[in-house]
């Protein structure tokens, strides 16, 4: 049987061409699930879903405001039944120093990452909890674990850093309803939020730095996602899985 057969699953921030949202709700298609692509744009989701298959479904839901998160759920349960897998996927950055971050930036940054895991996650459990059954899986990034990276500012890595601790808090929580809580944390990986700021001698730069030697891209860490998501991790809760070329070695 296929990994992801029946399993109906939403995924945030999924609408961009190149972005890692979308090479997940791809793959998790493949894989047998019903994909619900949200993003704030409601065409662009629904054209998004319509590029995989007639029987996906693309909402908008801007992840900051939790009455869209709560409507985004009751539309996705009215449409399929029922919500498997929840994959916390949105997020925007912004590359500047910490004496540059001003309330309004750090106001943007930490609740699109932050805020919008917690707002989504919640709209979602009542029903994974009615199932006894869930798979929670939540963006976080290298630049929590080092302190920043190439691309994010102290509070992208300080909102991406509280993406970890909401998920394992949530993971401890919501065990005994079987419903699994994990994280990715992606190092550079070729999207429009990344190497479509950089040239082509920084990604060089960059690459030489990393034992894989290169840059990864969107499908891999949709691997990643695809693993827990399914049940080949059913006994996974609480979980980081580094998707970095080896760049914390
Ligand atoms: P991307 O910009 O292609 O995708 C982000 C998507 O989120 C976009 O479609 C955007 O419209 C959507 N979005 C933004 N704000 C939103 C909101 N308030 N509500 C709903 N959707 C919203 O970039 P990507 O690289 O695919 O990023 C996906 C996730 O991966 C992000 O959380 C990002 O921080 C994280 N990440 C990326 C990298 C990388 O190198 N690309 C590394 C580590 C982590």
């Amino acid at each position: 049987a296929l990994l992801l057969q029946d399993k109906v699953a939403m995924i945030s921030g999924a609408a961009s061409a190149r972005g890692i949202g979308l090479a997940t709700a791809r793959l998790f298609a493949q894989h047998g699930a019903k994909v619900i692509i949200l993003d704030l744009d409601e065409k662009a989701a629904a054209e998004a879903a319509a590029s995989i298959g007639p029987e996906h479904r693309g909402y908008a839901c801007n992840v900051v405001d939790k009455a869209a998160c709560e409507q985004a759920a009751a539309r996705a349960i009215e449409d399929f039944g029922h919500i498997d897998i929840l994959i916390n996927n949105a997020g925007i950055t912004q590359p500047v120093k910490t004496l540059e971050i001003d309330p309004g930036s750090w106001e943007r940054i930490l609740d699109v990452n932050l805020r919008g895991v917690l707002y989504l996650s919640q709209a979602v459990i009542p029903q994974m909890k009615q199932q006894q059954s869930g798979s929670i899986a939540c963006m976080s990034s290298v630049s929590a674990q080092r302190g920043g990276g190439i691309l994010g500012g102290p509070h992208y890595s300080a909102a991406k850093a509280g993406v970890l601790g909401l998920a394992k808090a949530m993971a401890r929580e919501l065990g005994p309803d079987n419903i699994r809580v994990n994280c990715v944390t992606p190092g550079l990986i070729q999207t429009d939020i990344s190497s479509g700021k950089l040239s082509d001698e920084q990604k060089a730069e960059i690459a030489s730095g990393i034992p894989l030697n290169r840059l990864g891209n969107a499908d891999e860490v949709a691997g990643a996602y695809l693993f827990l998501a399914s049940s080949l991790s059913s006994y996974i809760t609480g979980a980081v899985i580094d998707v970095n070329g080896g760049m914390l070695i």
